[in-house]
């Protein structure tokens, strides 16, 4: 798995920082750049502004133009941008008022803010780059998140990013701020489990949650922001997703697409895996007639974190690789499979005795 952490140790540094690596004296020259001085024994050390930056288990080249948030208190630094990586998130809290049956990241209480940090390493993101922002509920901190996005896109108009949200929280007053923001520079990806309000607040333990949901979906709407329906199938819906299709070409088609999505085995799913996870390798109509309705009607239905011989071969293309390269990983089975370099294999924490039944080699 790819390090998202290092061991650091930083001169002279009490607070919390975001630096810029660079492999050497070039282009890049703010005052968030530090350059590699020289490598001592299994450490580089970077030279900068600040000081120097000793940043453990680093090797040449792997991290040019890496963006690092350094807490020097506590010896770690977090790599909140990896330069080639096209799957960059920034979390921005780990609240939520929200508490899914298959949450990957459980929420806690005490929130840490971080955001003009956090606005620090969008800005110093590659040239293009697209910024995943994730929680907890990001919107908890609309005022924080409506500014980090402002000024970054107003600096940086290359870079758009792509928000998860559970869209509690918009207002009518919100449409003028998401309005402003560049056109298309901004997808929020909204979850919505089923049609059904009651199943859909039972899987998301909020009364209420899908009204306030639809509601919100229509002031993104009126401001003319993109929206990526996301919908994680597992027993307790996937019966009912021919009707969630339904609801969403009659009631949302203004939708930039919907994500049917795999279910990731860790937080809670982990904890409810058994009862949860629906093996589509064996039993993929449901799925299949949700697509056809969908695309049908002109919503752009597509698979994400599906590895792609568990899907029927007809239905492949709808299948991109999704899963984050650093915490992507593959089996045995995949070994000399053709389709490998299309195919997004599996969480690094799959399990593999309790997953899919019908992984096989293309
Ligand atoms: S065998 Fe592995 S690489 Fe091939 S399609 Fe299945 S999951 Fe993907």
């Amino acid at each position: 798995m790819i390090s998202l952490r290092f061991a650091v140790e930083a001169t002279g540094a009490r607070h919390p920082f975001v630096v810029r690596l660079n492999d050497d004296y070039g282009l890049r020259s703010t005052t968030h750049d530090v350059y590699l001085a020289e490598f001592e024994g299994a450490d580089a050390v970077f030279e900068g502004p600040g000081g120097l930056l000793r940043v453990q288990g680093l090797r040449s080249g792997e991290a040019d133009g890496d963006v690092l948030l350094v807490i020097p208190d506590r010896n770690i630094a977090h790599r909140l941008i990896r330069a080639a990586s096209d799957h960059n998130t920034l979390l921005v809290t780990e609240r939520c008022d929200q508490l899914c049956v298959m949450c990957s990241q459980p929420p806690k209480t005490r929130h840490v803010d971080m955001f003009s940090l956090l606005e620090t390493a969008a800005l110093l993101a590659p040239r293009d780059a697209t910024i995943g922002i994730s929680g907890g509920e990001p919107t908890l901190y609309k005022d924080q998140l409506f500014g980090l996005l402002t000024r970054v896109l107003e600096a940086r108009p290359d870079v758009s990013f792509h928000v998860l949200t559970n869209a509690q929280h918009f207002v009518e007053q919100d449409v003028q701020t998401l309005r402003a923001l560049p056109a298309g520079s901004v997808t929020w990806g909204v979850p919505l489990y089923s049609a059904d309000p009651g199943l859909h607040d039972r899987i998301v333990g909020k009364q209420g949650a899908q009204a306030a949901l639809l509601n919100n979906l229509a002031i993104l709407c009126r401001a003319g922001a993109a929206i990526e329906l996301r919908t994680v199938i597992m027993r307790l819906n996937v019966a009912r997703l021919t009707e969630l299709a339904v609801f969403l070409v009659t009631h949302v088609p203004f939708v930039t697409n919907w994500a049917i999505m795999q279910l990731e085995n860790i937080g809670y799913a982990r904890k409810n895996w058994d009862e949860l996870f629906e093996d589509t390798s064996i039993s993929f109509g449901h799925v299949a007639s949700a697509l056809d309705l969908a695309r049908a009607r002109g919503i752009s239905a597509v698979l994400y974190n599906f590895p792609l011989c568990t899907v029927p071969e007809p239905y492949r293309a709808l299948a991109p690789s999704t899963i984050s390269d650093w915490k992507r990983r593959y089996l045995s089975e995949c070994d000399d499979c053709s389709a490998r370099s299309r195919c997004g294999g599996f969480f690094e924490w799959y399990p593999d005795d309790r997953g899919f039944a019908g992984v096989r080699h293309l």
